[in-house]
């Protein structure tokens, strides 16, 4: 155990422990060689044979080797690791000592706390990596979509950190409703365009059909990749789903062990929200691992919205990464790459599949998925800001609900279990959806009747 541990730990009474900047991680877990079965190759939509290095000429060829690794541990570079000591890594846990008194439960209750980075969420992981990555394979400029922002702001301070230049397409709808949120990544050095843009072809074209297009993720995916396509100096960047990014994210894991060892605790329940997967895969795959090796006896939970339940009522199968279908086929559980997300405020978690390592996971029982309705994740977040001060962004909410139904079921059982969850990004812009749910505004029926599974690619049927 690493001396700066204990001793932060006496320090705080166990109720925040915190690790020298030191011990952030110096390699990346790769989960691919422990899965308990191969995860399926993608494959090129065409043809349906394996996925080479040209059906992901948008990547550049560094990423696309991590992408495939089957090596366990992958070195961090040192200037990787100094950029995430400027994002608040090593990041805290916190024991929610307030929430489990108000909760009047036996159980310990911890929450690593991603919403501590400038960024605001556990983005810049993954952000920092790659813009570094293409950096080295000579990328001048990094090209990507967002939806609610986080991903986008992330991108644009690493572009900025490894200097690069930075494109955004943020979808017409959120870039209208939330300001702020473009003025933070133009000030961190990017270039913003609503989508539907006069930027591209595919734009300009739906823009005449219809002048007020309110753009879709599916929409800003498709303008992304025509202009990388356009600029050979260019490469496109994703936030989530892929291998590589689930990898980069592993640094919350592998500092939540060392910070659960020091004050000589395992979580019975390990917790996370899930989007495309990213997060929570980056906190719980060093615990599985562990577990795999012996060492633990926990239970992996993964919470996804009511609005989007891929993983409780979707389907394992080849779908498309994308909306728009431009992408390589991945196996993952699916609502349908053509569903409609209804238009919850958690935009991070209103992608239609999951990544393909964690849904082989679920697949094999390794992660317990749960879904839970919309009012429900804005009341976990209004007891969470008020008993622990920490307002968690619409999409954390979801890990901090199950969290807190896990605790109250301990009370009823009478059991001293130990909860860990991951708390992804703070909801200080995303205040707009509390609001109305503390007015009584929320829309709360976000449940789909059906899911988009009758038309998804062949190779599926056969
Ligand atoms: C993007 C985002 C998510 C969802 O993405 P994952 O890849 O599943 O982690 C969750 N929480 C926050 C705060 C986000 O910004």
């Amino acid at each position: 155990m690493p001396y700066g541990v204990k001793k932060w730990v006496t320090v705080f009474g166990k109720i925040r422990i915190d690790l020298p900047v030191d011990d952030i991680p110096k390699s990346w877990y790769n989960i691919t060689p422990d899965l308990p079965e191969p995860c399926p190759p993608p494959l090129n939509p065409r043809t349906k044979a394996p996925a080479g290095l040209e059906d992901l000429w948008f990547f550049p060829k560094n990423l696309i080797a991590q992408e495939i690794s089957t090596e366990r541990f992958i070195p961090i570079p040192e200037e990787v690791r100094e950029a995430m000591a400027k994002m608040s890594r090593p990041t805290p846990i916190f024991r929610a000592t307030r929430l489990e008194r108000y909760l009047n439960t036996p159980a310990e209750i911890y929450f690593k706390y991603e919403g501590i980075s400038p960024l605001g969420s556990h983005k810049g992981n993954t952000a920092i990596a790659q813009a570094y990555f293409n950096k080295k394979e000579g990328t001048e400029r990094l090209i990507t979509e967002t939806g609610a922002g986080q991903w986008g702001t992330a991108l644009s301070l690493a572009c900025m950190f490894f200097d690069l230049k930075c494109t955004v397409f943020m979808t017409r709808a959120s870039h209208d409703q939330k300001p702020y949120r473009r003025t933070l990544m133009e000030l961190y050095g990017a270039e913003v365009h609503a989508s539907p843009s006069n930027m591209t072809e595919f734009g300009k074209k739906l823009l005449s059909e219809k002048p007020n297009h309110p753009g879709s993720l599916g929409v800003a995916i498709s303008e992304a990749i025509e202009t990388v396509r356009k600029d050979p100096t260019s490469k496109y960047s994703l936030g989530s789903v892929t291998n590589f990014v689930l990898l980069h994210q592993t640094v919350i894991g592998q500092e939540a062990r060392m910070q659960m060892e020091a004050v000589d605790k395992k979580p019975d329940f390990v917790i996370g929200c899930v989007g495309g997967g990213s997060n929570y895969a980056g906190l719980c795959y060093p615990f599985i691992y562990d577990q795999m090796n012996g060492k633990l006896n926990a239970e992996f939970i993964a919470v996804e919205p009511k609005a989007v339940p891929s993983f409780t009522r979707g389907t394992y199968t080849y779908d498309f990464g994308d909306t728009a279908g431009m992408t390589p086929l991945f196996p993952m559980y699916t609502v349908g790459h053509n569903f409609v997300t209804p238009p919850i405020h958690a935009g991070g978690l209103r992608y239609h599949g999951k990544a393909p390592s964690m849904s082989v996971l679920v697949k094999n029982k390794v992660i317990k998925a749960v879904a839970v309705g919309q009012y429900e994740i804005f009341e976990a977040g209004k007891i969470m800001s008020r008993y622990e001060g920490v307002v968690p962004a619409p999409e954390s909410a979801h890990a901090v609900c199950a969290a807190i139904d896990i605790a109250r079921r301990c009370k009823e059982t009478n059991e001293k279990k130990v909860i860990l969850f991951n708390l992804s990004g703070h909801g200080l812009l995303d205040l707009g959806g509390y609001g109305e749910f503390l007015d009584g505004r929320l829309v709360n029926n976000c449940e789909p009747k059906e899911l988009a599974l009758s038309d998804l690619p062949n190779i599926s049927k056969t």
